[in-house]
């Protein structure tokens, strides 16, 4: 391998931990991260089993548990009435199953961790404020250029920079994502105010027709992060910005009093329109590749886009680690590997999309199948997801 660095545009999930994972095998890498200051919205993230033994293979395990929960099961309810329909085991045991726990955490324990464990290692360096613009090929090298003029030398550059990526728009200039017609709306709430129901140790989901609610302990169960997702035709400027309260709760209106009331107590809330682009005809083109995000971005109705940015790191570095001599031909040996399962994974949560905001006869049959189908049953259906460990690659 020669001694220019991997460079990476995004210091997002995907972009730290594909940094780590290189680091870990003696590989440099530069983080290009538009961003001035490393900063979080306040909101949660769900890490399936298959996330968190990246994160453990990665070290970084161990100092995100104490910040995190281990909720013992998903709850679904009925939105309007607050009727319980299903329990879904995770806690031990989904841990006995896979080897590797069922996490929820806030977004900037997790960043935090990730960063800490960057900032230690002598063989990446992060560069905040650059915004990567473009690139070319020098005859040597692949030269990052920033917005304002900078230009930095590798040996290849990872577009890790989200949903919005420039790195995509120079590969793939048409490729828009295409707006899903639902709205997420986040937010954190201190656990001392909550109902005992919105305390407890368990991933809430509340279905109702146009709009469901999750929520989930954070903070080592000192805040409930709480996303609700509603219907909304037209797409909201910006990514994350603020939004009214009151204008979340107009839209929640038909859900039980319960759970409104709590949802009453939160102050700040984000909004982030959602997105379901259509696949890219690649990842990659020589020299320059995508990952996370910016490769394939996934509706969060599975809780799973930061649970493949971080396959995917695992995944690149290890390709990237045996492809010395042609490291570009990582590129395409990962998006041979990683193409089928992610689109596996967008499907599903394409449908849990639908599924979540049926309504009448359709609701109700699902309704009933939430109540008689035993739990345990239920997540097996998701062995071939949460199942992944690395092994294979
Ligand atoms: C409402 C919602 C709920 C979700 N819930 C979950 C969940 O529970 N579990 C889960 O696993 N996933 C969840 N996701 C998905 C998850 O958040 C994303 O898949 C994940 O954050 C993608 O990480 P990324 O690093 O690819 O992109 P990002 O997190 O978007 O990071 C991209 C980084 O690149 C930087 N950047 C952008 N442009 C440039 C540029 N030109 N130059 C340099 N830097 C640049 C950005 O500043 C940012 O730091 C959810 C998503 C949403 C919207």
């Amino acid at each position: 391998m020669t001694t220019r660095p991997i460079l990476v545009a995004g210091a997002g999930i995907a972009g730290l931990s594909l940094a780590l994972a290189l680091a870990r095998r003696g590989i440099a890498t530069r983080l290009l991260e538009r961003r001035a200051v490393l900063s979080e919205a306040g909101a949660g993230i769900q890490l399936g089993p298959n996330a968190t033994h990246v994160l453990d293979r990665l070290g970084v395990a161990s100092r995100l548990a104490p910040l995190s929960g281990r909720p013992e099961a998903i709850m679904v309810a009925a939105g309007r009435s607050g009727a319980h329909l299903a329990r879904l085991p995770l806690g031990d045991a989904i841990d006995r199953r896979f080897g590797s726990p069922y996490l929820v955490a806030h977004r900037a324990d997790l960043q935090a961790v990730l960063l800490d464990a960057v900032r230690e290692s002598p063989l990446i360096e992060c560069v905040l404020g650059f915004e990567v613009a473009g690139w070319h090929h020098d005859g040597v090298a692949v030269v990052a250029t920033s917005s304002d003029g900078k230009e930095t030398h590798g040996t290849l550059l990872v577009g890790a920079d989200g949903i919005w990526s420039a790195v995509r728009r120079t590969l793939f200039p048409s490729a828009m994502p295409t707006y899903a017609g639902k709205m997420a709306a986040r937010t954190v709430i201190p656990t001392a105010a909550v109902p005992a129901r919105f305390a407890s140790n368990v991933t809430g989901v509340w279905l109702s027709p146009d709009a469901h609610v999750v929520h989930y302990p954070v903070r080592a169960g000192q805040e409930i992060a709480v996303v609700a997702v509603v219907d909304e035709a037209v797409p909201r400027e910006g990514w994350g910005g603020a939004i009214e309260a009151t204008s979340v709760l107009a839209r929640l209106i038909g859900f039980s009093p319960e759970l409104v009331g709590f949802l009453g107590l939160a102050t700040e809330w984000r909004a982030w329109s959602l997105y379901d682009p259509a696949p890219l005809p690649a990842w990659s083109k020589d020299r320059v590749g995508l990952m996370g995000d910016a490769a394939h971005p996934i509706l969060p109705f599975f809780a799973q886009g930061g649970g493949m940015a971080l396959e995917d790191a695992e995944t690149l570095a290890r390709l990237i680690e045996g492809a010395a001599g042609r490291p570009e031909q990582a590129f395409s040996r990962f998006e041979a590997l990683r193409r089928e399962r992610v689109l596996r994974v967008q499907t599903a949560s394409r449908a849990n999309g639908k599924t979540f905001h049926l309504d009448g006869f359709p609701a109700q049959a699902r309704d009933t199948t939430l109540r008689l189908a035993p739990g345990a049953l239920m997540m097996r259906r998701y062995d071939w997801l949460y199942g992944w460990n690395g092994d294979a690659i």
